[in-house]
């Protein structure tokens, strides 16, 4: 049977499915430290700042869909459609910095060129106080280049 024909069925007998939610696995005492910890972070370190920056990046399938360009949104027959990174920073007033779009992967020497050199530094002279960086666990983010930078 299709999903989409299960769908139909439960929809005819009135019924509603759910999603799980994901969440961390701890117990109540580790809850409460956790929750104490981030009051922490807050209070010491993330209130000097008048703004934070993150960033992220993710692999995305080309589609129909969104503001690709023609020449890869025709591939109809790829058994292994062309994959996109994107990388962007946005920051807690809600700028953003201009997308880097890659067919490749980002390397740490990619990461600080084209992330933080051409994009995430013009994002943050946009302000006047100083900002948090605050980037994900990626590894990229961790080599000895970037961390430099
Ligand atoms: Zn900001």
């Amino acid at each position: 049977m299709s999903s989409s024909y299960i769908q139909k069925v439960c929809k005819t007998a009135g019924l509603r499915s759910y999603k799980v939610n994901a969440a961390p696995n701890r117990n109540g005492k580790q809850y409460l430290l956790a929750k104490q910890r981030a009051r922490k972070l807050y209070d010491s370190l993330i209130q000097k700042f008048g703004c934070i920056v993150m960033d992220d990046e993710s692999y995305v399938k080309a589609n129909k869909r969104g503001n690709v360009a023609d020449k890869y949104k025709n591939k109809k027959f790829d058994k292994f459609p062309k994959k996109f990174l994107i990388w962007q920073a946005i920051c807690q007033c809600v700028f953003k910095s201009d997308p880097f779009v890659s067919t490749g992967t980002i390397n740490q020497e990619i990461y600080v060129k084209e992330c933080l050199q051409k994009r995430l530094l013009p994002l943050i002279r946009l302000h006047k106080d100083p900002v948090l960086f605050w980037p994900n666990l990626a590894i990229c983010h961790y080599g000895k280049m970037a961390l430099g930078w």
